[in-house]
């Protein structure tokens, strides 16, 4: 639960996802306006913080862990944050992410970066930090406190999360799904 009267720390992340799960966010309209009247985004794409900060209250984290710095920045959110928010199907089962464990990653990182009709490059791949054997959902990599599904989650289910995030009360969710990993 929140201080009453404080304003929340609330950091939005986006590790391997398409950032779907933050338009989604962005579509809240008004409940937006309120959201952000109770709340200070200290960190996420929408603001310029460079470091993920200490004392986060609620973080949403869009996307499944893909890479070393998803992992690295997982991890920092866990010890940094009071409630972490599995946001979207992507975070909450790998989702589309995931599909690329089908594929062995030389495979994949020989067809984008040097096969491809318009590739990216092999200078790329020295700046790119290295890919995970598998992409997991983030409950495999910390342990999160809510999971809110969706592709991406719908706004008023949003909405409505965080309201009773912020006034400390039940969110309708099945136990065994509240903690996980
Ligand atoms: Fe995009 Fe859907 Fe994944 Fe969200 S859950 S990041 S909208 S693919």
């Amino acid at each position: 639960m929140v201080e009453t009267g404080k304003k929340i720390r609330l950091a939005t992340v986006w590790l391997g996802g398409c950032s779907g799960c933050h338009m989604s966010l962005l579509d809240l309209d008004e409940a937006l306006i309120e959201l952000l009247g109770r709340a200070d985004l200290v960190y996420g794409p929408l603001v310029d913080t460079k470091e993920y900060p200490d004392d986060v209250d609620i973080c949403l984290v869009e996307g499944a862990v893909t890479n070393v710095e998803n992992l690295e920045l997982a991890r920092r959110i866990r010890t940094n944050t009071r409630t972490v928010v599995s946001f979207g199907d992507c975070a909450v089962t790998g989702n589309v992410t995931s599909m690329r464990n089908r594929i062995p990653i030389s495979d994949l990182l020989n067809a984008v970066y040097h096969e491809a009709s318009a590739p990216i490059g092999a200078e790329a791949l020295k700046v790119l930090p290295a890919l995970l054997k598998k992409v997991i959902p983030l409950h495999q990599a910390i342990k999160v406190d809510l999971f809110l599904p969706g592709c991406p989650p719908e706004p008023d289910r949003i909405a409505a999360v965080f309201q009773a995030l912020v006034a400390g009360t039940e969110v309708d969710m099945p136990a065994d799904m509240r903690t996980f990993g």
